[in-house]
């Protein structure tokens, strides 16, 4: 067993940093070339559609519970709204309370400023190592690598963060990080990679809570500096409150001396009672529960009880270009309940990895690009990483038209590709078309030439491989070969 605050000298700990070179790895690489190896994986896809579809399932009958969901659901998109149209003057507010209850506010315009303000509080302490909870904004700030980098060894404080962290890989999922593996791949894991676990640990979920458990347990009691992130921020009050359903957050906030918190500034909510509809929303989207089994909110610092030091590192990173956006800015009301991923029927399939290493599923595909733009193929291929059926959109809570919004990001990405000195094959073929289809003469002309080269290459009646770029519609699916007389000529006969 590892001694109390020690911890293993440090396969484990340091486990964090390659999971982050994958995650940066797969973020490089388009959507469709990333989702490859996940869609060939039969195990991941039958793990990850029977967990998915769980999550679904109790989700829907826990919003068919209140009779005012809808009501809920309205008050929430308006209650974002407001937060995000002024949100300038309610981040002052926060400041101001902040400070007047003994927390320190730092502002980081990026990721790197973050990273900065960060490692220099954790080397201020003196402290070796870190705790970390579970936080999709501490992975965006890409803390874990940097303080590892400095020296630090960063220990996730969650069994998902640990079950990923052995794995080598980016979270899968926002609320439960490695909802990708099966039991018998956790026990696994836990037998090659964590410090004291049995040798005949078997795959029985309590057994496997309970090696994860003793070991973590050992992390919280020795910790000095813990850096978490937020679900939501108080303006009126100062108050930062995270939500959880293990608790591990919750020993994070009250166990060391120093505690620093990152959120997104879009965390913020005017008022400490507008939590009462969020808090309400969140749980019954998420998992389905009625209420989130831990929700912690502490304010500042208090004297004989909790961290002795409260940093507040609020990121702007790319936030304030989205709120620019008329219609990109509905996705900052995101309160990351995970609704759109469990009912989306491309991320059931593919699992997060591809969509990158903070958000994944319609929820990254949305924001990924809004917050780091369009410039790499990677992030402009996320919005077309969708089939636009609208099913995140019905049930996400706080009601984004998460198709609307990908449908304005196909376009932003389109006309970046416009001003290019080399026009894409794509735009080529784009431009091809519509000069066919610009003349009647010459659009007739096209369909009875293309109709009679796609006969040629059918067989069966079914197109299997189409030439050139039109392959890549055909590399997932075949095409009905097109009939012998298309209807105008049909209708040109009679
Ligand atoms: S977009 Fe909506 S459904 Fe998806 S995580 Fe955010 S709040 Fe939940």
């Amino acid at each position: 067993m590892t001694a109390p605050g020690a911890g293993p000298p440090d396969a484990l700990a340091s486990a964090i940093a390659p999971g982050e070179a994958a995650a940066a790895a797969s973020r490089a690489t388009r959507f469709a070339d990333a989702a490859r190896p996940a869609l060939a994986d039969t195990r991941l896809r039958r793990t990850l559609g029977a967990a998915v579809a769980a999550e679904r399932d109790r989700a829907a009958a826990a919003a068919a519970e209140p009779a005012d969901w809808e009501e809920l659901r309205e008050a929430g998109r308006a209650l974002r709204d407001a937060a995000l149209l002024d949100l300038d003057t309610h981040l002052e507010s926060l400041e101001r309370a902040v400070t007047g209850a003994g927390g320190t506010v730092h502002w980081a315009a990026d990721a790197a400023e973050a990273r900065r303000i960060v490692v220099g509080l954790v080397r201020a302490t003196g402290a070796r190592d870190v705790l970390q909870a579970p936080s999709a904004t501490v992975r965006e700030a890409g803390l874990p690598g940097a303080l590892a980098r400095a020296g630090v060894t960063v220990r996730p404080a969650g069994l998902g963060d640990l079950i990923v962290g052995l794995g080598e890989e980016a979270p899968s999922h926002l609320s439960s990080p490695a909802l990708h593996r099966d039991r018998a791949q956790v026990r696994e894991l836990f037998l090659r990679g964590l410090p004291g676990a049995p040798a005949d640990l078997s795959d029985d979920p309590a057994d496997l809570a309970g090696a994860a458990r003793a070991h973590l347990r050992d992390r919280f009691t020795g910790a000095r500096v813990a850096v978490t992130g937020a679900a939501f921020l108080a303006a009126d009050t100062g108050t930062a409150v995270l939500t959880e359903s293990g608790g591990e957050g919750r020993m994070c906030l009250t166990l060391p001396g120093t505690l620093i918190t990152v959120a997104g500034i879009d965390k913020v909510v005017p008022s400490w009672t507008d939590l009462e509809v969020l808090l309400q929303l969140l749980p019954r989207a998420s998992s389905g529960d009625r209420m989130t089994p831990y929700v912690s909110a502490w304010t500042g610092v208090h004297p004989g009880d909790g961290p002795r030091e409260f940093h507040l590192v609020l990121l702007d990173n790319g936030r304030t270009r989205a709120l620019a956006d008329e219609v990109g800015r509905a996705a900052l009301r995101c309160i990351r309940c995970s609704a759109c991923l469990n009912v989306c029927p491309v991320y059931e399939r593919t699992g997060g990895g591809p969509y990158g290493p903070v958000l994944p599923g319609p929820v990254g595909a949305m924001l990924t690009p809004q917050l780091r733009g369009v410039e790499s193929a990677a992030n402009a291929s996320l919005p077309f990483a969708s089939t636009l059926c609208g099913a995140c959109a019905d049930v996400c809570p706080v009601k984004i038209d998460i198709p609307a919004i990908l449908v304005h990001l196909r376009g932003t990405v389109v006309e970046s590709r416009r001003a290019r000195p080399v026009p894409t094959p794509e735009l080529v073929l784009m431009r091809g078309l519509a000069w066919t289809m610009g003349d009647a003469r010459r659009y007739r002309l096209a369909v009875r030439r293309g109709t009679r080269w796609a006969r040629l290459l059918s067989r069966g009646g079914r197109i299997r491989r189409l030439p050139g770029l039109l392959g890549k519609w055909t590399d997932a699916r075949d095409v009905p070969a097109p009939p012998a007389r298309s209807f105008r000529d049909w209708q040109g006969r009679r």
